[in-house]
């Protein structure tokens, strides 16, 4: 399998996972434009892509969805709620009925040879999700916007090779930063963004040595920025109780608003 951040942070997200036979993108917050020269580095064709999940219908991770799909008539993936909400919202244009397939949180399927495991998140949207993808006994989850996380999580993220996981903001920075405070309750809540401090608790509940990849997105502009999440998670990771140390991960901080590595597992 293959996994490639083409943008995550708080501004927007497109996510592509992949085996050598299909070719899925988690989400498509970014512009049509953005999105072709992502997959251009892939060396794929809009065309050639088997399906778009969705994971929820805030605009960081929907703004090019309309236009996108219109173009290449991708197959698009999501809860009823989701499905709602992108139809709901009017910047989208029209959405073609037929390219939208509801799913059902835990019920899995199967595009092309990827199966595909969606489960439940705790956001502020309307039925939100995340996404666990297998093929040929390898995995990779996208998991990102969720404001906490528990053992149902912990679950489905247990026994991957790869993740891209929110390390949305620091809470200090947040406390102390600009924001309205109301806005700051709802970051902070339990329907809003993990912290780099939570990402990486939930990171330590996760780890085994088959986890190769581990990519932080979703970084808030306003209230973080790279090296911090990097060494808030990895020092989570070391005095957390487990045997990992944070310097031997393999981990990465997506980038904002350009293509990250072409992970391979
Ligand atoms: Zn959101
Ligand atoms: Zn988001």
């Amino acid at each position: 399998m293959r996994m490639c951040s083409i943008a995550s942070g708080s501004s927007g997200n497109c996510i592509y996972v992949g085996s050598d036979n299909t070719h899925l993108l988690v989400d498509t917050g970014i512009s049509k434009k953005r999105i072709e020269e992502g997959l251009k580095q892939l060396e794929i064709k809009g065309e050639e892509l088997d399906g778009i999940l969705v994971t929820h219908e805030h605009s960081d991770h929907i703004q090019g969805l309309g236009v996108f799909s219109r173009k290449y008539e991708v197959p698009i993936y999501a809860t009823e709620g989701t499905i709602e909400g992108i139809k709901a919202s009017s910047s989208l244009g029209k959405m073609p009925e037929g390219l939208l397939h509801p799913i059902v949180v835990d019920e899995s399927f199967t595009i092309g040879d990827i199966m595909v495991d969606p489960f439940e998140v705790s956001h502020d949207a309307r039925q939100p999700s995340a996404y666990r993808m297998e093929c040929n006994g390898r995995s990779a989850a996208v998991a990102t916007d969720l404001g906490m996380y528990n053992e149902y999580i912990v679950k489905k993220l247990k026994g991957l090779d790869a993740i891209l996981l929110e390390a949305n903001h620091d809470v200090h920075m947040l406390e102390v930063g600009g924001y309205p405070y109301p806005l700051k309750r709802r970051i902070l809540g339990d329907k809003g963004h993990l912290s780099n401090e939570l990402s990486g608790m939930l990171l330590c509940d996760i780890l085994h040595n088959g986890l190769k990849h581990i990519v932080l997105g979703h970084l808030s502009k306003e209230n973080n920025y790279a090296r911090l999440a990097y060494e808030t998670v990895k020092l989570e990771v070391t005095l957390g109780d487990n045997p990992y140390k944070g310097e031997e991960l393999d981990m990465q901080v997506a980038k904002r608003d350009s293509v990250s590595d072409i992970l391979t597992f």
